[in-house]
């Protein structure tokens, strides 16, 4: 099997897999709201953060902290190393092929107004077409609106059919000389569907056209081989992976980021400046402008190495089975509909009950210490193909046992007994 598009049925069993033993690692997963246990399903929208994260932060903040690539001085360099050693974790999180091609950026919309930026804006035209998919985040949408406004280039939408799944023969279809980008999201954050990016990346290069992967709902659940996938660039955010806020990666491939023109203007981004003149800095410091979020990297960094400690198959076949038992369980109750029904999800699991609007949802599940997010998740285009102005999504992570599921259940009869 390619490592780079691990199924979420891997052979490796659940079994062994030890949440109790995990969730130590958690402190806020030990607290009460209003004294009942916090039950946390809202695991796409932000991931928890263990204590070994907590520590790293603490770490940087006490013992190393001070601006990068400025000084010669002890704590200058010992931060210029951390951060550069965070850089070097992430890369080979992804087994990219050279550290340079990883930029830090503030999260997956930074990473994707980038390639917007520095490719689009560079390289597209007018009356030229950019391929996206109606998966799509609002963010790996809005940029290239904006984009195609100002250029007066066309934005081609890849259609999903009832089960969420892409119709990947309708996107085969939209490919003409037109076509100069595709913009994909990996894993659906409103639904949970994982889509066949290898089968599109390699249809798109077959016509010479660069790939952006929206990463921001796989990285957490499935091994990311940026070489086997061969995408052009790949982005996710530190908060979904247990890292900190502020912080993300955009992947880009060294020789396309090299033919880019900078995103944002200031100090690190030159290599020497005149009133006349700028002369960039080389990747990745050319799309690092201004003091970067030295001490989130760095948590990134502690985030991904925490993660791959305990393996992200293992993760991947643990979250499996949790999306499989609340999938029976939800099913099992009259009147409550699952939005997303692809046969390859990630533990999502959209939902709606009859006659009770998904905030009422939320708010009641929350007076029980449950969090799941209702609305349109940033997604509205999926909201509009299911023909529903939002849903309740429960985003399960590692963390999450079978009694929390068993919690939800419970949770939505008492929804349906205040509200029916
Ligand atoms: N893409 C997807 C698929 C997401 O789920 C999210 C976060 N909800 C984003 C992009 C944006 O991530 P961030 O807010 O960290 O920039």
């Amino acid at each position: 099997m390619n490592s780079a598009i691990v199924s979420l049925k891997p052979e490796i069993s659940a079994d062994d897999f030890d949440a109790e033993k995990i969730r130590a690692d958690f402190p806020i997963l030990k607290l009460k709201i209003d004294g009942k246990p916090l039950v946390y399903l809202d695991n796409a929208a932000s991931s928890q953060m263990p204590q070994q994260v907590i520590d790293r932060l603490v770490r940087y903040q006490t013992t190393q902290h001070a601006n990068i690539n400025r000084a010669v001085h002890y704590l200058s360099e010992v931060a210029t190393m951390e951060y550069h050693n965070a850089r070097c974790k992430l890369q080979q999180f992804v087994n990219a092929r050279e550290d340079r091609e990883i930029i830090f950026t503030s999260g997956t919309t930074d990473s994707i107004n980038l390639v917007m930026h520095g490719y689009g804006r560079k390289f597209i035209k007018a009356g030229d077409e950019i391929i996206l998919t109606t998966l799509e985040h609002h963010s790996n949408i809005v940029p290239w609106q904006m984009l195609a406004n100002e250029k007066g280039a066309k934005i081609r939408v890849v259609p999903i059919n009832d089960k969420g799944d892409l119709e990947v023969d309708e996107y085969e279809k939209l490919f003409n000389e037109r076509t100069k980008f595709v913009g994909l999201i990996h894993v659906s954050n409103a639904l949970g569907t994982i889509n066949p990016i290898k089968h599109m990346i390699d249809f798109a290069h077959q016509h010479g056209i660069p790939v952006l992967i929206d990463g921001a709902q796989a990285a957490q659940h499935i091994i990311i081989d940026v070489q086997a996938l061969d995408c052009d660039f790949y982005a996710f955010s530190a908060h979904k992976l247990c890292g900190p806020t502020g912080v993300g990666i955009l992947y880009g491939k060294a020789a396309l980021l090299e033919s880019m023109q900078p995103f944002k203007g200031g100090g690190d981004m030159i290599a020497s400046v005149t009133f006349e003149e700028t002369l960039y800095n080389t990747i990745p410091h050319k799309f690092e402008a201004g003091t970067p979020p030295i001490a989130a990297a760095i948590g990134f960094g502690a985030a991904v190495d925490y993660l791959a400690a305990i393996g992200i198959e293992r993760i991947a076949a643990y979250e499996l089975s949790l999306l499989n038992y609340a999938t029976e369980r939800l099913n099992d109750i009259p009147g409550v509909k699952i939005i997303g029904t692809a046969a390859e999800k990630t533990a999502v699991i959209s939902f709606t009950i009859d006659g009770i609007h998904p905030h009422d949802i939320g708010t009641i599940l929350n007076q029980d210490g449950i969090a799941v997010r209702t609305g349109h998740h940033c997604a509205q285009p999926v909201m509009q193909h299911f023909n529903v102005p939002a849903t309740s999504r429960a985003s399960f992570a590692f963390y999450n046992k079978k009694t929390e599921v068993d919690a939800l259940v419970a949770g939505i009869k008492n929804v349906q007994k205040v509200f029916l």
